[in-house]
Formats: structure tokens, C-alpha cells, sequence
């Protein structure tokens, strides 16, 4: 299954995206996870796009499309991918686009999660993450078990810099003008579902999974 997923900022894509990778066994790529990674690495593309990641700007086009590219052509990307905020820009969807048709391959689904911004807000500012494993929670609606600590390896958690209030309003600023045209470019391919994203986490799972099966 070749899929991707698209919504605001905070809109649940990477909480959704680990259930959607296990469940169907295909690699999860988040080019947000790409650029923190790098940037906790100190390498070169991290100082490249750490600015921009900071502002709450998009990093520039051609340094994202080079790592999906490269990240598509790996082994266990053969049977599937779920990518997770990208594409964001309709250069970046035509780029894909045209890798996709090098490769012989072509998208399965698009999936819109669709959320309001108050809610977006606050589920960006109360978001943590774990610093050792990556794993999400929120301090409201999905806290860990013990404050602070990642029920799954016992890390520590983080706020990311960019969740604080005033950058997530610009990300969802910098989301309404240039990612949210994909909508529309992916409606007209007819590969777009739209989720409703104001429901629990479990609900909006069962609905993927029941939209993607054709189960509706
Ligand atoms: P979000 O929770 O906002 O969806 P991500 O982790 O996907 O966050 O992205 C965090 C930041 O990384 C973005 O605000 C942007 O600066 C950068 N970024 C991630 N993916 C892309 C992309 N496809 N194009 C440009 N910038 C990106
Ligand atoms: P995105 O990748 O789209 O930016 P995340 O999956 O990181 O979004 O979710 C943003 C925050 O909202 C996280 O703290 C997550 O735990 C929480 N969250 C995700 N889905 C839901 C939901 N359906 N209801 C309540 N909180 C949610
Ligand atoms: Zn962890």
C-alpha cells in the first residue's frame, strides 16, 4: 500500500501513522522525524534546515524532495510506504508524482485528516515526545503513565521547539497557503479520503482502516 498523509499541524498524522505502519507492515516516513533527527545529529542538512524549522517556515523544496527521493528507493520501500507531511507544497506533490512514474509506481491514497484550529492548537502546544524513542503523547489526552517518562523505553519527554503557541499559529498560516491546495490536486486524481480528525484516536484509526479497506 502506497499511501500518504495530509493534514494541519497537530492533526494526529504521526499518531495515526504508527498504526497505520503497523498494521499494514510498511515503513513510516516522516520527513518532520528526518529533520529533528538530523538536527539532533548535528549533520549538514540539519544546519540547513534548522531556521526554518524554527520559524515555523517550510524547509525549501529542493532539500525535501532529495531525501524522499532517496528514502523511496530503499529496500523496504517495495511493498508500501506511508509518507507523513509530505508532500506540503504542490511542487513537491508533482515531484512525487514524477518519481513515482520513474519507478512504475503509482499513489494508493491520500488521507485528509480534517481538523479545526482551535483544536490543532491545542493539541500542538500540549504534544510531547519522547527524546530517546520518538514516541507522541499529550499532556491531556494521551499522557504517559508516569509524568514526564515514555511508557514505552522510559526516555524522557520534550516539548519541540516549534510547539510553542505563537509558531503554531504561523505553521498552521504557512499550512492554509501552501499545503492545503493538495487537497484539491488530490481530489481532482480521485485518491483522497477525508477523515474526520476531532474524534478519539481509536475512533479515527477504525475509520482509515475501514475507508482504506472500502468498508464505508
Ligand atoms: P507537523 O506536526 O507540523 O505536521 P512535522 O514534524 O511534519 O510537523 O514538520 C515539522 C517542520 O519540519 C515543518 O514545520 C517544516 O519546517 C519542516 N518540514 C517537514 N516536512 C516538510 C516538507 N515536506 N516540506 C517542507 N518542510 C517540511
Ligand atoms: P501531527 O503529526 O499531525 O502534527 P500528532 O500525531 O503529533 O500530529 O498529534 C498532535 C498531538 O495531539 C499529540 O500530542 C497527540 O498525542 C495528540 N493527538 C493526536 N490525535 C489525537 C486525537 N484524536 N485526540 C486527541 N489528541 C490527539
Ligand atoms: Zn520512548
Amino acid at each position: 500500500m502506497r499511501l500518504v498523509l495530509l493534514g494541519p499541524p497537530g492533526a494526529g498524522k504521526g499518531t495515526q501513522a504508527s498504526a497505520i505502519v503497523s498494521k499494514y507492515s510498511i515503513p513510516h516516513i516522516s520527513t518532520g522525524d528526518i529533520f529533528r533527527a538530523n538536527i539532533k545529529n548535528g549533520t549538514e542538512l540539519g544546519k540547513q534546515v534548522e531556521a526554518y524549522m524554527k520559524k515555523g517556515l517550510l524547509v525549501p523544496d529542493e532539500l525535501v524532495v532529495s531525501i524522499v527521493k532517496d528514502r523511496l528507493t530503499k529496500e523496504d520501500c517495495k511493498e508500501g510506504f506511508l509518507l507523513d507531511g509530505f508532500p506540503r507544497t504542490v511542487n513537491q506533490a508533482e515531484a512525487l508524482d514524477k518519481e513515482l512514474k520513474d519507478m512504475n509506481l503509482k499513489l494508493d491514497r491520500v488521507i485528509n485528516i480534517e481538523v479545526g484550529k482551535e483544536i490543532l492548537i491545542e493539541r500542538a502546544i500540549g504534544r510531547r515526545i519522547c527524546k530517546n524513542c520518538g514516541a507522541t503523547y499529550h499532556v491531556k489526552f494521551s499522557p504517559p503513565k508516569v509524568e514526564n517518562t515514555c511508557d514505552k523505553c522510559g526516555g524522557e519527554l520534550y516539548q519541540r521547539d516549534d510547539d510553542k503557541a505563537e509558531t503554531v499559529e504561523k505553521r498552521i498560516e504557512v499550512y492554509q497557503e501552501q499545503t492545503k491546495p493538495l487537497i484539491d490536486y488530490y481530489k481532482e486524481k480521485d485518491l483522497l479520503l477525508n477523515i474526520d480528525g476531532t474524534k478519539s484516536i481509536e475512533e479515527i484509526f477504525y475509520d482509515i482502516v475501514a475507508s482504506l479497506e472500502g468498508d464505508f
